[in-house]
């Protein structure tokens, strides 16, 4: 095992939009000089790649590329997906599109481009495992990052600054708690592993669990890919529901927007957030509903019906049987369940935001009550000299746009901004 240290001013744990914003931000923040402030991200994935388990073809961005990683900060910057377009020789071509929702895949590769500006300053292949503490005459002067790589080599570095951005982790349904089998796979690695299916031959019996976007995608990709397979769709809800992407609705994500929201007492922030949950979860693109429903009607037509939308049903039990995977589906109204037996199932079911909690357990007894501060900083204890920054999981606070691309332009500012002002970061090179 290989053991290094080294000490940062800022470590950003993930390197996904949210931290590529910061790390924009960053270069282009004109009281930055490059070489004066050492920060470093750190990566689990080997290399950049956004939701890479759900790129798949002909899936469009749900929110305008004009929200991308610069342009609502910075219209002037180079790294607008504008410029991207404009460097990669396709601006003209674009425009001809006449959208503002470019295809994920090319969403992804505008992305991957800006990250490349920072291949010295990104570890990638390394998991964050802890964060923690480090004690001088009763202050916290560091924290100390644990990171592991895929061969169990462990390194530690050490920062005065934490800017967290690890995304979402998997929402496994209690049914599939524990539940180890290779064709049971969650939305988030779909296109990693969809060619399991491949195994059950030609005409496999799929489940797609879920009633959102990924649910919807999958399952369109499902019976394109199986045109003899037999794909269930199963939610609790009776029918898909369209997302509002409706212009007056959609001003919640707007950036001046968390002003607003953050402002307001914690019950009616609540229900507020509650009132708009159908701009974001559990919601499809009105055109996917449309398609997916013809696609269900035509079979009425020939009347060979191989895929099945099963709504309004919960998901009971499920468990192994031989090579196949059993589950009991019992009517949301009802108690009596049936069994159906498939070859593989695709979990669409969401993601938990809270991965951050576990990695700051050992800082526990420093974190101060109250909520995350308007600039996202953690309220620490006064015996702190470091900072932590939240990316990504204060939606309670900060709105829907907290977890979603739209704000990250504007929101990175707002990090930098506070990571420079408050603590002098000479303070961290002279440790
Ligand atoms: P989601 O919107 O949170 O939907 C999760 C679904 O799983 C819901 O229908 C939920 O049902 C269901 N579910 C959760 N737990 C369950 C359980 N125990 N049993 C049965 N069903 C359960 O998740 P998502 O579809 O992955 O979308 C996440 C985010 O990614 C959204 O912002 C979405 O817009 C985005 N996304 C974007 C694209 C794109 O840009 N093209 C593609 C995919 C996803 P209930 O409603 O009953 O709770």
């Amino acid at each position: 095992m290989c053991v290094q240290t080294r000490h940062y001013d800022v470590i950003g744990l993930g390197f996904g939009p949210a931290n590529l914003a910061i790390a924009i931000a960053l270069e282009e923040d004109p009281s930055v000089r490059r070489e004066d402030l050492d920060y470093c991200f750190i990566e689990k994935q080997e290399a950049f790649e956004w939701h890479g388990g759900m790129l798949l073809d002909d899936t469009h961005m749900q929110v305008s590329f004009l929200k991308d990683l610069a342009t609502l900060r910075n219209p002037a910057s180079r790294f607008t997906f504008i410029n991207y377009l404009h460097e990669r020789r396709r601006l003209d071509s674009f425009i001809n599109l006449g959208t503002f929702f470019p295809s994920r895949l090319e969403y992804n590769d505008y992305m991957r481009w800006a990250a490349a500006h920072f291949q010295d300053r990104v570890f990638y292949g390394e998991q964050a495992t802890s964060v923690e503490p480090v004690e001088e005459h009763g202050r916290v002067t560091w924290l100390c990052v644990t990171t592991r790589r895929a061969d169990g080599s462990e390194e530690k570095r050490y920062a005065r600054n934490l800017v967290i951005g690890i995304g979402g982790y998997p929402r496994v349904p209690e049914a599939f708690d524990g539940f180890d089998h290779p064709r049971v796979i969650h939305s988030s690695h779909y296109r990693n592993f969809r060619q399991r299916f491949d195994l059950a031959g030609e005409s496999p019996r799929l489940a797609v669990v879920g009633a959102g976007q990924s649910a919807a995608e999958i399952f369109n990709d499902l019976m394109d890919r199986y045109p003899r397979g037999r794909v269930d769709l199963i939610s609790r809800g009776r029918a898909l529901q369209p997302s509002d992407d409706s212009p007056f609705v959609n001003e919640i994500f707007d950036p001046d927007f968390t002003d607003e929201i953050y402002t307001i007492p914690d019950q009616q922030r609540s229900e507020l957030l509650n009132s708009f949950r159908q701009t974001n979860y559990s919601v499809v693109d009105l055109p996917l509903i449309e398609r997916l429903y013809e696609r269900l009607y035509l079979q009425k037509i020939s009347g060979e019906v191989r895929h099945r939308y099963l709504s309004g049903r919960h998901l009971r039990r499920a468990e192994q049987r031989g090579d196949s995977v059993a589950v009991e589906l019992v009517p949301c109204q009802g108690v009596t369940g049936t069994w159906h037996e498939y070859d593989g199932v695709v979990l669409a079911t969401g993601y938990h935001r809270d991965g951050h909690r576990r990695l700051l357990s050992p800082l526990s007894p420093w974190i101060a009550d109250g909520p995350v501060e308007r600039h996202y900083r953690l309220p620490l204890s006064r015996a702190c000299d470091v900072n932590v920054f939240l990316q990504g999981c204060c939606e309670e606070t900060h709105g829907i746009s907290d977890s979603l691309l739209s704000v990250l332009a504007v929101r990175s500012k707002e990090v930098v901004d506070e990571l420079l002002t408050p603590t002098p970061l000479s303070a961290a090179r002279a440790g």
